[in-house]
């Protein structure tokens, strides 16, 4: 141990792993426990996909690919961002790499180091924090509850910059908090960052396939937003596609070169078969992608419907993704027999044991108060965690 630097001590992931790993030894028990724990699609990859991966793994692109990705697949990418998204990214501007993960990372590794500050938004995902500070910036967090729809107003985004603040961390829609970002919430913020002509803008947009209300909107895709955004998505979770791991960003030219070399150096090209099949994905039949977000909708209405019948639990409409972040605060403090459940890490640990649902706690997003639930799960599933949460959560004084 006397060996290890302070960066291997960044890169804790926790909670979510935490709570899984305790879920399954659970099982392992004989116990019957409803993990709501992974941010992960409960579907197999769709079949024109395997199919397209099978026959380029016949057809010998089992080599080396070239560091930013096959040429084929960036093409297909820069016309998918043009008519989906109205995002302007020539072929040469879009960087494979081996998920979403690993593009914010080539992204952050390109552009923060010792000194930048990253304005992250809570609720986020914890792996942009972990990164960050893998890169030696200085996470500065805001926070946005309930009330505000889980979204940190523009003008508070405004009063948070400084002249070291680099780069603000944007993900519609969210994970944990299913928020999306109107038009005009967008636009407010890119009016703060016209402003600041040192800042850029990642937009993790890994969740556009999952929206139920409100349509997605692409932050870069506003005037004169193309130059200060890193465009990030992948195939994992529109396309069920967790395994296979293929992500991309999407960045001006000089930004996007960094970012190849970062990839190179780490780990090179993302692999050749996957990419093919992820040309299939973008172009072949999407029937499959609409499908599971027709069911993930089945889900968020039961979940929605479940969790807002438990009083002191406190929740908006959820209006994408597969997760579900309400506000348990009320409820801390609270007694569970004679054992004080008075953080969410000890309610959630509690909710394991004795009713046995596996949940998130808020610390591990930046939000304390709340727990997350992913709905990546069976409908019998999710009903039997529901009644259990409602007895649970009920019974405490
Ligand atoms: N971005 C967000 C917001 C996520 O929730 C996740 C996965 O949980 C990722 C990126 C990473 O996705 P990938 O599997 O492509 O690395």
């Amino acid at each position: 141990a006397a060996l290890l630097v302070s960066r291997s001590k960044t890169a804790d992931e926790g909670a979510i792993i935490r709570m899984s790993q305790r879920a399954r030894e659970l099982r392992a028990k004989g116990a019957d426990v409803v993990s709501m724990t992974l941010g992960e699609p409960d579907f197999d990859t769709p079949d024109n996909i395997q199919a397209a991966a099978s026959e380029a793994m016949k057809k010998g692109f089992t080599h080396y690919s070239p560091v930013m990705g096959i040429p084929e697949l960036r093409a297909a990418l820069a016309h998918k961002l043009k008519h989906e998204n109205g995002l302007d990214y020539a072929a040469g501007e879009i960087v494979l790499a081996n998920g979403a993960k690993q593009a914010i990372a080539n992204a952050m590794l390109s552009i923060i180091e010792a000194g930048d500050e990253v304005i992250m938004l809570a609720p986020f995902w914890v792996s942009y924090e972990i990164t960050v500070r893998f890169c030696g910036g200085t996470p500065v967090v805001l926070h946005a509850g309930v009330e505000e729809g889980y979204k940190v107003p523009a003008h508070r985004i405004a009063a948070a910059i400084t002249p070291r603040t680099k780069l603000i961390v944007l993900n519609s829609p969210s994970n944990p908090s299913g928020a999306v970002w109107s038009k005009a919430e967008l636009e407010e913020l890119a009016a703060v960052v016209r402003r600041h002509p040192q800042l850029m803008v990642m937009s993790d947009e890994i969740y556009e396939y999952i929206i139920f209300d409100g349509e997605m909107h692409s932050f870069g895709a506003l005037p004169g937003m193309r130059e200060r955004t890193i465009t990030v998505n992948g195939f994992s979770k529109g396309f069920a596609m967790t395994g296979w791991r293929l992500g991309y960003a999407a960045a001006p030219e000089p930004i996007a070169r960094a970012m190849a070399r970062m990839q190179s150096a780490i780990s090179a090209g993302a692999n050749q078969f996957v990419q093919r099949a992820a040309i299939a994905a973008l172009e072949g039949p999407r029937d499959s992608v609409q499908r599971m977000r027709q069911e993930y909708q089945l889900r968020r209405d039961m979940v929605q419907g479940g969790l807002n019948a438990i009083p002191g639990v406190r929740m908006g409409n959820i209006p994408a993704t597969f997760y579900a972040f309400p506000d348990v605060s009320a409820l801390l403090g609270k007694k569970a027999g004679n054992h004080v459940l008075d953080t969410t890490d000890a309610l959630c640990d509690w909710l394991l044991d004795q009713h046995h649902v596996a949940t998130v706690p808020g610390s591990a997003f930046g939000a304390p108060g709340s727990i997350r639930l992913s709905f990546a799960c069976s409908e019998a599933e999710i009903g039997k965690a529901m009644a259990r949460m409602q007895t649970g959560l009920g019974s405490l004084v």
